[in-house]
């Protein structure tokens, strides 16, 4: 395909060091050797090379910034197309002023997300690949880092296009069949057919089973801290910011509503979610009720409720307790530096045997380490992160994966109750087509744009 030729800033914004202005088109190269001014003409030099010079503004004859230029041709580039990257000093100035001598001499300013958009296009990546673009950069983990690098390289992609491969391989044994009926394999092929789209289910199902994790891993838990006034919440959330500096990508040209801050804790990215006030509220559960609270912290992926060790165990801890039953919640009984007053045979009974206690002073920084263990150990149970696991994170694929199965179950029901197999094949049909669009190869025009508009500029 032949695109224009395109720039942006490549680095965020800012920040010292650096500044990359990346161009990508057929004249990309062109344009930057208007402007640059070193031993060789760039047209000359060879591909994946970098080079030392100046930049000049040639409507002045001005000479106003050392920089290294890579040359990458095409089609080994992100984009499959020419790609030169400026290498500047990173001030604010010095790096808008590159992009527009560069937007000055035959490029246009890229939209958000066209690099990727051109590379998906170019055929470098398919949607998915594109779509993990998206979450490298909000990546809040290393972890989540490393899911959303395998989905880039395509471990995804070569998931989905083997099902759909082995789908392919079903419709035309059905062809075969319909084509020579007088082979009379008829019952061979229903028995055939449901036990090899069982296979697939199944796989579809195990696909499904990671997205739990890959979702909190992509998203962050939401979580909310309660507990009576003066137990230490504050503190708490204080020394969990303290101790596990997250990864805080801020993407540029989008707003967020709510306060969010993330912690990084062993791996899971706890979205500390300041929702109406909960976080701080004083007894909640008297004012407006134990099913309402419930309802409120039942949109919280974890809760951690606090307990006072110094204190008996009051009326409103016991409400709170009431509350967090059966959700997914951790029990911090704080301030054991101070004498025991609270009652663990009375505290014990309150809870279900799958809620763990864990008993910290935050003001001696004790106990950290036994809770930081009990979060981790709640959503990954034990080392259950796999090095090489392909995790589903994305909503829209998870919602194509779980219409897939719903296909794939109508098909072998159908097939069940003695349907032709042309007609039930319809269903199977439909399968391969949902799982193509997670890798883009059915997705429409709107769908393209929406997805690509998330991008930030530069990507
Ligand atoms: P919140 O009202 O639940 O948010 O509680 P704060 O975090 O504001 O803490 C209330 C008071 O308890 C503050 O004076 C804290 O310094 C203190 N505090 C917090 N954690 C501990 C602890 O582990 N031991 C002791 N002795 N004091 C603590
Ligand atoms: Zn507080």
């Amino acid at each position: 395909m032949e695109f224009d030729t395109i720039a942006a800033i490549a680095t965020p914004m800012g920040e010292g060091g650096i500044g990359i202005i990346r161009v990508s088109g057929s004249d990309a190269v062109e344009v930057v050797d208007k402007l640059y001014k070193g031993r060789k003409k760039l047209s000359t030099v060879d591909s994946h090379t970098i080079h030392y010079g100046h930049l000049v503004d040639p409507s002045t004859g001005e000479t106003f910034e050392e920089v290294m230029v890579t040359i990458m041709r095409a089609p080994r580039t992100f984009t499959r197309e020419d790609v030169v990257e400026i290498n500047c000093h990173g001030g604010i100035v010095s790096v808008n002023r590159v992009l527009q001598l560069t937007l000055e001499n035959g490029a246009r300013i890229a939209e958000p997300g066209e690099f990727t958009k051109r590379a998906f296009l170019n055929g470098r990546i398919d949607l998915s690949q594109a779509e993990a673009v998206i979450d490298l950069i909000r990546a809040k983990t290393d972890r989540a880092m490393k899911v959303a690098l395998q989905q880039v390289e395509g471990k995804l992609s070569q998931l989905i296009k083997r099902l759909r491969q082995n789908i392919l391989e079903l419709l035309a044994h059905i062809e075969v069949n319909i084509d020579y009926p007088e082979h009379d394999v008829e019952s061979v092929t229903r028995n055939m057919l449901l036990e090899k789209s069982l296979g697939i289910k199944q796989e579809i199902i195990r696909l499904l089973e990671t997205s739990e994790q890959g979702k909190i891993l992509r998203d962050g838990l939401s979580t909310v801290i309660v507990g009576r006034p003066n137990v230490g919440k504050s503190s708490l959330l204080n020394s969990l910011i303290h101790e596990n500096k997250a990864i805080v990508t801020d993407i540029p040209g989008t707003t967020r509503d709510v306060i969010e801050e993330y912690v990084n804790v062993r791996g899971v990215p706890l979205r500390l979610v300041d929702t109406a006030g909960i976080r701080e509220t004083e007894d909640i559960v008297e004012r407006i009720g134990v099913e309402r609270s419930r309802k409120m912290l039942k949109e919280a992926d974890l809760i951690l409720l606090v307990l006072n060790y110094n204190e008996k165990l009051s009326e409103e801890d016991e409400r709170l307790i009431d509350v967090i039953k059966g959700l997914q919640a951790i029990v911090i009984v704080n301030k054991t530096d101070l004498p025991q007053q609270l009652d663990f045979s009375r505290l014990q009974p309150l809870l279900t045997d799958s809620t763990p206690i864990v008993k910290t002073s935050i003001k001696e920084e004790e106990g950290m380490d036994e809770l930081e263990k009990a979060i981790s150990a709640m959503f990954f149970q034990g080392n259950i992160m796999k090095e090489d696991q392909t995790y589903v994170s994305n909503a829209r694929h998870i919602a194509l994966l779980k219409e897939s199965i719903k296909n794939i179950d109508e098909f072998r029901q159908s097939i069940e109750v003695g349907m032709p197999v042309d007609v039930s094949a319809f269903d199977l049909k439909r399968t391969w087509e949902l799982l193509g669009e997670i890798v883009g190869d059915t997705a429409g025009d709107s769908l393209l744009d929406q997805i690509f508009s998330q991008f930030c500029l530069g990507k």
